[in-house]
């Protein structure tokens, strides 16, 4: 996975007794061919004609077997499809030199048949081999003909007439093709059976439709899924492989056309020529558009051109000196094809309905485990499930009460219980904040202390002083309001006491330095670069604080200072 491949290239020979031994020849290794053209001497003597050529390949079989050109041709890309991989086989040439033959066979006589067959026979003998997975397979017969698409297994009872004309669509997963019928097959002889249809609808069509098929492009595509019985059902592999018999190439002045067979020639010439465009495009490295879409044949098989499939192509050739233009315009097809690169990959699909299933399983017996352990360790019967609204008003309820003091201790029960806690922990600190700020303004007003306009007013009524301290503020910090450490407990007075006055000196040797409850605590409720101001001389803040406390729930924010702090009317931030 991962790894760039090359096409592979094959070439099979149809047999003759007239084979040009002086023209074609084989490389030793059997993977390349030489062709060599006499000079055509009505030219003259000197002309600068090439005479010869030579393609590398991967595979040259003559007079080979079906048997033979199955192991050499199909064989892999069948068995990689079982793991995953895409893959094409396809069969080029011109008319008569064995694609056909070769993709299908002799129907009359078994021991001909050809690639299709024998693809779905060794679907099937390897699924019986991996009895840990369960697969299953599925069949579809697509023909093109004059960039038509027909559904060569629409004749089955059970598909009937297709309404709308088939449309090739493309989506996340790949191109499908809406309307084409796919058959499930769940054993070899099903599948023997879709294909004699699919073959017998192809010779009627031509009949009935005047089609010559040797006109028209059949892809016979298999389609794979497999999810294993011992391991994750979450993970399945799909992937199919498309056996393409292609229409003949020869080019159309050699046919010397007219009416029906030219207009089949020119769709055949250009879709042959689109499909060469794409593998053009798909060889060339710099290239980042491959046009599919020029074609119906290319568009169908967009995702089963180079890409991340596994690709073969077989050029059927002449043996003949009489077709060796035809020969030579397919081997080049060939070498060109031999320049594209593959990235084989897997296709592996994740059931995200079975995941959630079993996410949900798992989760039941998570839960199972949980009471069995506290029943082991004799608690009592927890609840592990979310929290509703009344749950977390009653913790809401429990950090209020343990910071009044009114609650010794907030009992641990889970850890969704404890986040909880947390969370009201800083709901209720919030709130408070809010509730003291809110307090304080409403009895005296602030200034923000980078608000020099407002504070140079105040200054010139005389109630602060040059460095910006209210007059009769002893330093501006050790207003005894604050936010308690955690480390106090609620409720609990500090064990060492400071007068106002110790406080008054102590910060003022230390400029900046604040007590625990000094008001630099402040700056979380955002009111500590704010100068306060009484707005009334007589203020009592001590007095409204208690009447604050009457009416909400801020005496925990006040401090544990001694409460004479708070006397001085002067004493403020
Ligand atoms: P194509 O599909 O390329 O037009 P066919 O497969 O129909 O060509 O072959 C044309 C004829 O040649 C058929 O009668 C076929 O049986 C025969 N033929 C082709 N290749 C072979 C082969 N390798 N061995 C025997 N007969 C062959
Ligand atoms: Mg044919």
């Amino acid at each position: 996975m991962g790894t760039r491949k090359k096409v592979q290239a094959f070439v099979r020979v149809r047999p003759t007794d007239d084979f040009a031994h002086e023209m074609i020849k084989y490389g030793e290794d059997n993977k390349s061919i030489d062709i060599h053209l006499k000079k055509d001497t009505r030219r003259g003597v000197v002309n600068n004609q090439q005479t010869d050529w030579s393609f590398k390949l991967d595979g040259v079989l003559h007079n080979a077997s079906q048997d033979l050109v199955y192991e050499t041709v199909a064989k892999d890309a069948v068995s990689q499809a079982l793991d995953g991989y895409n893959g094409t086989i396809m069969c080029y040439g011109q008319t008569g030199a064995g694609k056909t033959y070769t993709m299908t066979g002799a129907t009359e006589n078994y021991k001909h048949r050809g690639i299709l067959p024998r693809a779905l026979q060794q679907v099937f003998r390897m699924i019986e081999e991996r009895p840990t997975h369960a697969i299953t397979v599925r069949v579809s017969y697509l023909e093109i003909y004059n960039e038509n698409l027909f559904d060569l297994l629409s004749t089955l009872p059970y598909v009937g007439p297709s309404v709308t004309p088939m449309t090739i669509v493309e989506n996340p997963q790949g191109i499908f093709i809406k309307g084409l019928s796919v058959h499930l097959t769940s054993q070899e002889e099903d599948a023997f059976s879709l294909l004699f249809e699919g073959e017998t609808n192809r010779i009627i069509a031509s009949h009935t439709m005047n089609k010559n098929s040797s006109r028209s492009h059949c892809i016979f595509t298999i389609y794979m899924e497999a999810h294993s019985r011992t391991l994750s059902d979450e993970k399945y592999i799909t992937s199919k492989i498309n056996l393409v018999d292609l229409a003949g190439s020869e080019r159309l002045s050699k046919t010397g056309s007219e009416g029906r067979v030219l207009k089949e020639a020119t769709y055949i010439n250009k879709s042959l020529s689109f499909l060469e465009q794409a593998i053009i495009a798909l060889g060339d490295q710099n290239r980042d558009h491959v046009p599919f879409r020029q074609s119906k044949l290319t568009h169908a098989l967009k995702d089963s051109l180079g890409g991340n499939c596994n690709m073969v192509l077989l050029t059927n050739i002449y043996g003949e000196a009489a077709q060796l233009d035809e020969t030579l315009s397919s081997l080049r097809f060939a070498s060109r094809m031999k320049l594209v690169t593959t990235e084989p990959a897997i296709n592996e699909k994740y059931d995200a309905e079975r995941m959630v299933k079993n996410l949900e399983k798992e989760l039941a017996l998570l839960k199972q485990e949980l009471a069995i352990h506290d029943s082991l360790s004799n608690r009592t019967l927890v609840n592990y499930d979310p929290m509703d609204e009344i749950q977390i008003a009653e913790i809401n309820s429990q950090v209020r009460r343990y910071l009044e003091g009114t609650l010794d201790e907030i009992d641990i029960i889970n850890l969704r219980q404890i986040q909880e806690v947390f969370n009201q922990f800083r709901v209720v600190l919030s709130q408070q904040e809010q509730e003291v700020e809110s307090a304080l303004r409403r009895k005296y007003t602030l200034i923000d202390k980078n608000d020099f306009a407002a504070i140079s007013a105040v200054q010139k009524v005389e109630l602060m002083d040059i460095e910006g301290n209210l007059v009769g503020e002893p330093d501006g910090q050790s207003f005894g309001l604050g936010v308690a450490p955690f480390s106090v407990k609620p409720g609990k007075k500090p064990k060492t006491k400071k007068t106002p006055k110790d406080q008054v000196s102590s910060s003022a040797r230390k400029e900046g330095a604040s007590s625990p409850v000094s008001g630099k605590d402040f700056d979380v409720a955002s009111i500590s670069k704010t100068q306060l101001i009484p707005s009334s001389k007589d203020g009592d803040l001590k007095d409204m604080l208690a009447r604050e406390r009457e009416t909400s729930s801020i005496e925990p924010l006040i401090s544990d200072s001694p409460k004479e702090e708070l006397r001085a009317p002067s004493t403020i931030i």
